[in-house]
């Protein structure tokens, strides 16, 4: 199971998870709650998680076919 996700905003966060900063789709500005589950010891990749999560959620559009993203994401 992963330790971070990204969460679209109208989900509910996951039991055992907690939010952190929230990230935003660069490109149609979606935003996403990042969650983390409560056993991460150390919350300094919390800003990483945010960027990796931005370039993962923006990333989509290259995707011509693209649509709508997904509900949530994990993050590692
Ligand atoms: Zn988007």
């Amino acid at each position: 199971m992963s330790h971070y996700m990204a969460i679209r905003a109208d989900q509910k966060i996951p039991v055992g998870f907690e939010k952190i900063p929230d990230a935003a789709c660069r490109t149609c500005g979606e935003t996403y709650l990042i969650v983390h589950d409560r056993i991460v010891p150390d919350l300094n990749d919390a800003a990483d998680c945010k960027d990796g999560a931005e370039d993962a959620i923006t990333g989509e559009h290259i995707d011509e076919k693209f649509r709508q993203h997904f509900d949530s994401y994990e993050l590692d």
